[in-house]
């Protein structure tokens, strides 16, 4: 059955991936330097055979083998000629839950693939792709006619290809019993839409010949963009256009229906409109701050604040949802409560900080909650931004810690929403129209930095306190390295403490 490898590079998934995307990405990764042109792995199929992915995916196939990852070419050798075996072991394919997970292939014309799930059917193979998400995409159907591709060419019947999705629906009702977690769905009604024969001659002619020409619509990404082209320095693009307009004067700042009357009234930029054309209050304010370069303050703000009892305090929710639930009676992407982080004023001028942060053992919300009504005491407003978000998960929990109701239920009349207030009373020009946390903490306490997160994590850097928690969680993880995520994990709920009481102070200071 595994083809012998030309002597040629191999084209893999991400070649296609690119090569799809942009003709020049592609041409650009295949002359890139050797090491770079080396065919990937995937990272999909690791990320299914390890962490609580592997554990769900085990619980539906309890007899899935997997096969390490190659990365050499001896190495892929081994893998092609382990899958081979696998695959004609007719006795172990009849136990249930038969399963073979990184199955590794290669074709007659150097193409190789290494597919997330081979299970057996009545009348041949069926082939998964398994996605922890909720739907696919159109790379996922390339990636699975590309696999089909090259089975049949190794003379592979199969019987059916598809996606492994998530259900949303599935409660896990604990012991790592996952079996549900996954909806199949059938790609037989788009496979054919792919012509992959095709594909690959154009890839191997695109290759060999001079570098394409700009294609229209590249998805090239910015910095930081998910899905930036790894060649985005060598690829010798135009200077980008200016933009149209700066985003901190740009119209859009008073909303896009209102900035397409005003751009078909020739205004350009927010700093030309005359301030009777706008009639809402925050558009003149706004408006007015972008013409000054400053912020605008109306002392609504400072005389609401005043009529709020102390002590005061500031209050900050994260919540994180699992593709694989991982507490019992959790569901997937269920938003689950794991950290809160609070500042409490003081007689003596600084603040007292307290906070809850869960650990690996078990479901937190209990825990959570309970130390909220601890540390909120009985009195005193709860300041926090955007503050439904606090709001509802107060009323989740309430609904279902009976006991805890009451005392949970109680906080919420004590709870005051800062962005109302900011709404209502301010704009900061470097805002550009945003009132997210990121662009509200960023305009108005970037010094205190809690619009940026950056924690160390297996040699690298995570820019999010969820994908830290999550990291921290990982039952392989040194526990020094777990306990530096959760560090910064802490250290992000100061800051992000202190910049709302940043923010009070700037609206009391009218
Ligand atoms: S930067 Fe854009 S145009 Fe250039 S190779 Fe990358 S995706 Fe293609």
């Amino acid at each position: 059955m595994a083809a012998m490898l030309e002597p040629i590079i191999a084209l893999a998934e991400d070649d296609l991936r690119r090569w799809r995307a942009c003709v020049r990405r592609f041409w650009l990764q295949r002359h890139a330097a050797p090491e770079a042109t080396y065919p990937e792995t995937e990272p999909g199929v690791d990320r299914i055979v390890r962490g609580p992915a592997a554990t769900a995916l085990r619980a539906s196939y309890p007899g899935l083998v997997t096969v390490p990852t190659p990365r050499t070419d001896d190495e892929w050798q081994q893998a092609i000629d382990l899958t081979e075996r696998l695959l004609v072991d007719v006795r172990a394919q009849s136990e249930e839950g038969w399963g073979v997970a990184g199955a590794c292939f290669a074709s007659d014309e150097g193409v190789r693939v290494r597919v997330d799930l081979v299970t057996r059917g009545l009348q041949g193979f069926k082939v998964f792709r398994v996605r922890h998400a909720t739907a696919g995409s159109e790379a996922d159907v390339d990636a699975v006619a590309l696999w089909l591709y090259v089975m049949a060419r190794n003379t592979l019947r199969v019987q059916s290809a598809g996606l492994l999705l998530i259900d949303t629906s599935f409660v896990y009702p604990g012991l790592g019993c996952y079996a549900g977690l996954y909806r199949e769905m059938d790609l037989a009604p788009v496979l054919g839409t792919r012509p992959v024969g095709e594909w690959i001659v154009a890839m191997r002619q695109c290759e060999r010949g001079a570098m394409p020409a700009l294609p229209l619509g590249a998805p090239c990404g910015g910095p930081g963009a998910s899905g930036r082209c790894e060649h985005l320095a060598q690829c010798g693009l135009p200077p980008a256009e200016p933009a149209l307009a700066d985003a901190r004067t740009s119209l859009d700042i008073v909303g896009r229906e209102l900035a397409a009357e005003l751009r078909a009234e020739g205004y350009a930029d927010l700093r030309g409109v005359p301030l009777h054309r706008l009639t809402a209050a925050r558009h003149r304010r706004a408006a007015r701050a972008v013409k000054h370069g400053q912020p605008v303050l109306d002392p609504g703000a400072a005389a609401a604040l005043r009529t709020l009892p102390g002590p005061r305090r500031w209050l900050r929710f994260e919540t994180i949802g699992f593709a694989v639930p991982p507490w019992p009676g959790t569901q997937p992407y269920q938003g689950l409560p794991f950290q809160w982080s609070c500042d409490l004023e003081t007689a003596e001028g600084s603040p007292r900080h307290s906070g809850f942060l869960a650990g690996a053992d078990g479901d937190p919300r209990r825990a959570f909650a309970a130390s909220l009504v601890d540390a909120m005491d009985e009195e005193g407003p709860i300041l926090a931004y955007n503050a439904g978000f606090e709001r509802n998960r107060i009323r989740e929990l309430a609904l279902r810690f009976g006991d805890l109701g009451p005392a949970l239920l109680a906080l919420l009349p004590r709870v005051v929403d800062l962005f109302a207030l900011l709404r209502d009373h301010y704009y900061h020009p470097a805002m550009a129209g945003s009132w997210s946390l990121r662009s509200v903490f960023q305009a108005v306490a970037p010094e205190v930095r809690a619009h940026e997160f950056e924690a160390p994590y297996r040699g690298r850097l995570v820019h999010s306190p969820l994908q830290a928690y999550a990291a921290s969680l990982e039952r392989e993880l040194p526990p020094e390295e777990a306990e530096r995520l959760r560090e910064a994990l802490r250290a992000h709920g100061r800051r992000h403490c202190e910049a709302l009481r940043r923010l009070t102070a700037v609206l009391e200071a009218a």
